[in-house]
């Protein structure tokens, strides 16, 4: 929980978050923001003043599910409790959720909450409608030195914001807005305060990282050369104190050698890319707007997989894509296999509002995505339980995480991100870093023992 400079009134706000590691991150910016504006955060929503609901519309029906969520709230509006909506379904639903649920007073998109400070003084003024809906189109980002940081070890910092990408089959460009960069001497000034803080880890977020732009920065002393991702990737990297570095989400289309040269040449990149595919076939993809073929994708992996350390491979899948055959749906059960990768997350296609998919049939019922799913995620699982083992008598460092109880087991993070559970003489430090053997694989973990 966060507290704050106390002034004189004090109100309390509890927020819940759903979705992206975006989304988690958003709320740390916005929790801070909240912070600086004299409230205090509490853990329930009997204790607060303000109620905020930071929500996700990826997939599913999450629309109803925030508005079922605010029909559980109703009962509190008696108590004189204030209740807003933020993320991709307030600047999806917009002001649909006035009329739906009465009691909310605020619906936010994310491209605007860098205006929630003027926001909440509409509603401390008693304000029953207040909108942040209108900045889809902005170039600015949502910067804050107010960040409220849940974990004091791994930091996330956004890079950039929005997606121009229009995948047929996705709500982010519409929700979250156009694409926008934060320039590389903000990121660069953030990843350095928190290296100062104690951060050793840090992970650069966005949509499509490596459609990152530098945009002109204020001329000035710190306004060095404008800086690729990779280049930014690898000036992250080299700060002093910084241990490892992630970032995701990447695009294939945007995904350049230069990354692939960053990470061998630079030892904090850490070993691993979260590369999404959706479907092993060009025909899918073509459909899907995806913007690269099976083989362009193929060859993106060549580049990690010629790279000078082994670079560990994840991915996401959408399964009953409304063309997609069962010869479609083998073709990326195929690419499973040629790519091996380290973890899938695999998800059954959803029509989304706005999309362009939406106007094709969803003619694949859902029993069928069902089984596709079961299918791509038992492939994987062998897949997985065949990498893992491979493992076994090596040794890997990790970044200690947290401790599992009940099994007496210590859990960490290698830098390939696979947990690793582990047992220790002496207690480690957490956030602390040690080299651990490993003596056994499970498909999504590994198992060993402290030896430094
Ligand atoms: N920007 C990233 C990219 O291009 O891959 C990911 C964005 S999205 C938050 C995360 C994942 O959700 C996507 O990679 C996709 O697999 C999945 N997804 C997005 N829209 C979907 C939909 N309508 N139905 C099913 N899965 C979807
Ligand atoms: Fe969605 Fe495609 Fe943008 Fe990813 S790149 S956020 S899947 S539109």
């Amino acid at each position: 929980m966060f507290d704050g400079p106390k002034k004189d009134t004090e109100k309390t706000f509890y927020l819940e978050t759903f979705g992206c590691q975006m989304n988690v991150h958003d709320s740390e910016k916005v929790v801070g923001t909240l912070v600086q504006e004299g409230y205090r955060q509490v853990a329930t929503v009997e204790q607060a003043d303000l109620v905020l609901y930071n929500t996700c519309s990826i997939r599913d029906k999450a629309e109803q599910k925030v508005f079922n969520r605010l029909a559980d709230y109703k009962k509190y509006k008696k108590q004189g409790k204030t209740f807003g909506v933020l993320g991709c379904v307030a600047q999806q639903e917009g002001e649909k959720i006035f009329e739906r649920a009465p009691y909310v007073s605020l619906v936010c998109g994310s491209a605007s909450y860098r205006n929630l400070p003027n926001m909440l003084v509409q509603i401390q003024a008693g304000g029953q409608r207040v909108t942040g809906l209108d900045d889809r189109e902005t170039d600015e980002c949502f910067e804050t030195e107010f960040t409220a940081r849940t974990n004091p070890h791994r930091g996330y910092i956004t890079i950039i914001e929005g997606c121009d990408k229009f995948c047929a089959y996705c709500v982010v460009p519409y929700t979250r807005g156009k694409e926008r960069s934060r320039t590389s001497e903000s990121v660069l000034a953030e990843a350095r305060q928190m290296a100062d803080l104690g951060y050793t880890e840090i992970q650069l977020l966005g949509q499509n990282v490596n459609s990152y732009k530098d945009p002109e920065g204020k001329p000035g002393p710190n306004r060095g050369a404008k800086k690729t991702f990779a280049e930014l990737l690898a000036a992250v990297g080299e700060i002093p104190g910084i241990r490892r570095v992630r970032f995701t989400t990447s695009h294939p289309r945007d995904f350049g050698r230069d990354i692939v040269e960053a990470i061998d040449a630079v030892p904090t990149l850490c070993d691993h890319v979260h590369l999404p595919v959706q479907s092993g076939s060009t025909r899918v993809l073509n459909a899907m707007q995806r913007l690269y073929t099976r083989e362009q994708y193929l060859e993106r992996i060549a580049w990690m997989k010629a790279a000078k350390r082994e670079i560990s491979i994840t991915t996401d899948v959408i399964v009953g894509f409304p063309c997609e055959t069962e010869a479609d749906f083998v073709a990326t059960l195929d690419l499973l296999d040629e790519v091996g990768y380290d973890a899938v997350f695999a998800f059954k296609y959803s029509p989304r509002p706005n999309t362009p998919s939406l106007a094709m049939e969803d003619a694949i019922p859902d029993e069928e995505k069902a089984r596709r799913l079961e299918v791509l995620m038992a492939r994987q699982r062998e897949i997985q339980t065949t990498r893992y083992k491979k493992y076994i008598g090596t040794t890997c460092e990790v970044m200690v995480e947290g401790r599992n109880e009940a099994r007496g087991q210590w859990i960490g993070r290698t830098t390939h991100n696979k947990t690793l559970n582990f047992i220790a003489t002496a207690a480690p430090k957490l956030g602390g870093y040690g080299s651990v053997r490993i003596t056994g694989a499970f498909p999504n973990s590994l198992l060993g023992e402290l030896v430094i």
